[in-house]
């Protein structure tokens, strides 16, 4: 029966979600929970708890990836999966990534307290350093267990101190046995704060996420002279200042020039050699380019190439212009995606379908098994931040939007 009348317990996930919260608690209210470190190794034996609790099997694979499996009557059929990421930014939130796997959780408690045996097994995964703060790269466990990277490449990255991603996992007790990837999944999906306005602005409760944003990132390098401010008339400059700052206004612009999906963000300069009455020589910056269309990105790629060659000509500097990563645009399977819509629709919720701006696990596991994303309204869009906060109704919500999309597939 379609949907079915089950509820989740709203004011028991939003207990777990302030439970694990503690682990890593900061005075302003937010969490400090990276990566691999012992803080992680709470997080992950508390959460591993309940879900043995909740009668699940463990596995752990070999870049700590974790993998909690309740039976299904079928039990050899592929695991429908739900989950996200446990770690958090430094100064980050309650939510982001919790919220997922506490999901989770919670639909199987409450599959439990109804008796309910689904046909084939569910499960919740934990993937390892999502949020890529203590190590590069970011979505670590889900790439690894996508095949976009190896595992020597994930294990031997380093953090600032110079500790290995394998030691640091070998060291809080988490270098599981299972190997990495491979697992039959009939479906993966992950319930996330939307991180954005829009939402919220449009006063909906859940986005029925289709796909993500394509991204690609520069660096680009300006050279010219240093020279002084005083006897250097203004005609006989080589200010790379001037130039990169008339990129930075052109990057927006390119952006807008592709609305409303397209985005464009210079978020980091370095001036050389940043004094006061020196014409600057030099300016390393980065530009951060999106689009959930990969043609489109194409274009805005080659606006901001045309449009670098034009103010380096004027302003008589050199650009290098070095694209550094791409992530190309995903779109997620649309029986998975439609799940979540009717789902929405069934419980009666405000709903619009979206893009996801941010990566995601699932944006990773979309490339080897059916995935969609659902996501719920966060407090003025923001995350990455202490003050990131949520509404109980609204993850209540989307947990029940999860419940149902997850029964639709694992059959009851
Ligand atoms: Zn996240």
């Amino acid at each position: 029966m379609f949907p079915s009348s089950l509820r989740i317990d709203g004011a028991r996930l939003w207990r777990s979600l302030m439970d694990l919260a503690q682990i890593g608690a900061t005075p302003k209210g937010g969490v400090r929970r990276l990566a691999l470190t012992e803080l992680d190794r709470q997080g992950r034996d508390r959460v591993i708890g309940w879900l043995e609790e909740a009668g699940c099997d463990i596995a752990i694979d070999r870049v700590g990836n974790i993998f909690a499996i309740r039976r299904g009557l079928r039990d050899t059929a592929p695991v429908v999966l739900m989950g996200s990421h446990i770690d958090t930014q430094p100064s980050g939130g309650k939510f982001d990534g919790n919220f997922g796997v506490l999901a989770g959780l919670e639909v199987l408690r409450t599959l439990n307290d109804a008796a309910i045996e689904t046909e084939k097994p569910l499960g919740v995964a934990i993937w390892t350093n999502e949020e890529g703060s203590r190590f590069v790269p970011v979505m670590g466990g889900s790439g690894a267990f996508a095949g976009v990277f190896s595992v020597e490449h994930l294990l031997a990255q380093r953090d600032t101190d110079g500790v290995t991603f394998g030691d640091a996992l070998a060291h809080i007790g988490y270098a599981g046995a299972a190997p990495v990837g491979g697992r039959a999944l009939d479906a993966y999906f992950e319930a996330h704060i939307e991180q954005g306005p829009v939402l919220e602005r449009e006063n909906r409760v859940i986005g029925v996420v289709t796909g993500a944003l394509g991204q690609r990132w520069y660096d680009c390098v300006w050279t010219g002279q240093d020279a002084h401010a005083g006897p250097t008339p203004m005609e006989a400059r080589h200010d790379a200042l001037r130039a990169a700052a008339q990129l930075v206004l052109a990057v927006p612009a390119i952006a807008l020039a592709h609305a409303p999906e397209g985005r464009g963000t210079v978020g980091h300069l370095r001036v050389e050699p940043n004094s006061r009455n020196v014409v600057p020589g030099r300016v390393a910056m980065t530009v951060d380019l999106r689009h959930p269309d990969d043609a489109a990105l194409a274009e805005m790629d080659r606006d901001l190439r045309a449009t670098t060659r034009e103010i380096a000509h004027e302003h008589r500097v050199e650009c290098e212009l070095k694209e550094v990563d791409r992530f190309p645009s995903s779109r997620f399977d649309p029986a998975c995606v439609e799940a979540v819509r009717e789902a929405a629709t069934a419980l009666g919720l405000s709903h619009r379908d979206m893009s996801s701006g941010a990566g995601h696990d699932a944006i990773y596991v979309a490339r080897v098994a059916p995935t969609a994303m659902i996501f719920v309204p966060c407090k003025d869009g923001i995350s990455h931040n202490e003050i990131e906060d949520a509404r109980p109704e609204h993850l209540e919500a989307g947990a029940n939007v999860l419940l149902q999309a997850v029964l639709s597939r694992a059959g009851a």
